[in-house]
């Protein structure tokens, strides 16, 4: 797990993204700046190494979203 994080990079601690499962098992992120400023693509290239919309989650966020 943690080495799939890494191939992640930022997004996986982010409080602007948004995992998504698709049915075919497939993991996307998504970057819920990307809806309000251009500058961040909705699906960013990972590894997300460096990014000026950075904001670390809380440890009770979850990347899934709300229940
Ligand atoms: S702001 Fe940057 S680090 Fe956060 S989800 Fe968007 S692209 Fe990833």
């Amino acid at each position: 797990m943690e080495r799939a994080l890494s191939a992640v990079g930022l997004c996986s601690t982010c409080r602007h993204a948004r995992r998504i499962e698709s049915a075919r098992e497939s993991t996307f992120w998504l970057c819920e700046l990307s809806a309000t400023d251009v500058r961040f693509p909705k699906y960013p290239r990972l590894p997300v190494l460096r990014c000026e919309g950075y904001e670390p989650r809380s440890p009770a966020q979850s990347p899934l979203g709300p229940p």
